[in-house]
C-alpha cells in the first residue's frame, strides 16, 4: 500500500476533527503530499468513519494512482495549493464558527495576537461551488503568505509541513473565529492594529531574558 503511513495519519485526524465537532457527517476533507504524490481522504465516507485501503491516492497533476474509493470532490483545492507552495498537508472543515465569519466578513478582523501564526489577518476567498477550478484559485490567492483561509459561505481550509501543524492551524483558526463571534455578541471588538501586530511579531522574534539570581544555588540540572 502507498504512503501506509501517511494514509494511517488522515484516518487519525479525521476522526480527531470528527470528535472535536469540527466536522459533520462527510463534510471536511484532509490530505498529505509525500513526493509527487497525495493521499487523501475519499468522497462520501464520515471521516470518523474511514480505514487507510479506503483513501485514495492521486499524483500533483490529479491522476488516480491507488484506491478504490473516488478522491474527496475537494481535491482540486487541495492540489491547486501543493502546487502553489511549500505546504504538505491540508486541512478543510465546514467548521460551525469559521462558516459564520466566512458567510458574512471579507476578512477576519484580527482582535487576537495569536492570529500571527497564522500569517496575519485570515482573508476570506469569494465564493465558488464547491470542487470547482474557480473555488481552488481562490482558496489558493486567500493562502498567499498565510497558513489559513476562509472559504465565503462554506467554510475554512489550513496548510501546514504536516498534518498536526494543518490540523492545529484549523483549531486555532476556528478558535479565532469562536472569539470573534462571541465578542461582537457583546459590542463592537476592538481590532489590533498592524504597529500592534508588528510589536508582537517582534518580541516573538526577541523574547525578553530573565536575569539570574546569583544568590541562590544554581537550579539542578536533568543528570542531577
Ligand atoms: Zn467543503
Amino acid at each position: 500500500m502507498l504512503l501506509a503511513d501517511q494514509r494511517r495519519l488522515l484516518c487519525e485526524y479525521g476522526r480527531r476533527a470528527a470528535e472535536t465537532g469540527l466536522v459533520v457527517g462527510t463534510a471536511g476533507n484532509l490530505s498529505v503530499r509525500e513526493g509527487d504524490l497525495v493521499a487523501v481522504t475519499p468522497s462520501g465516507v464520515p471521516l470518523d468513519r474511514l480505514e487507510p485501503e479506503a483513501c485514495p491516492i492521486v499524483d500533483v497533476a490529479g491522476h488516480l494512482v491507488e484506491g478504490g474509493l473516488q478522491p474527496s470532490s475537494e481535491t482540486p483545492m487541495h492540489l491547486a495549493v501543493y502546487a502553489s507552495g511549500d505546504a504538505r498537508a491540508v486541512v478543510h472543515t465546514h467548521s460551525t464558527f469559521g462558516t459564520v465569519v466566512a458567510s458574512t466578513m471579507t476578512e477576519l478582523p484580527p482582535i487576537h495576537y495569536t492570529v500571527l501564526l497564522l500569517g496575519g489577518p485570515v482573508r476570506v476567498a469569494e465564493y465558488a461551488t464547491y470542487g470547482t477550478p474557480e473555488l481552488a484559485a481562490g482558496v489558493r490567492a486567500a493562502l498567499e503568505g498565510r497558513t489559513a483561509a476562509l472559504l465565503a459561505n462554506h467554510g475554512g481550509v489550513t496548510v501546514g509541513a504536516d498534518l498536526a501543524g494543518a490540523f492545529e492551524a484549523t483549531r486555532l483558526l476556528e478558535w479565532l473565529c469562536e472569539v470573534y463571534v462571541r465578542a461582537r455578541a457583546l459590542g463592537e471588538p476592538r481590532v489590533l492594529t498592524s504597529e500592534q501586530l508588528a510589536a508582537v511579531a517582534h518580541r516573538a522574534f526577541h523574547p525578553p531574558v530573565f536575569p539570574v539570581r546569583e544568590d541562590l544555588p544554581a537550579a539542578p540540572t536533568r543528570e542531577d
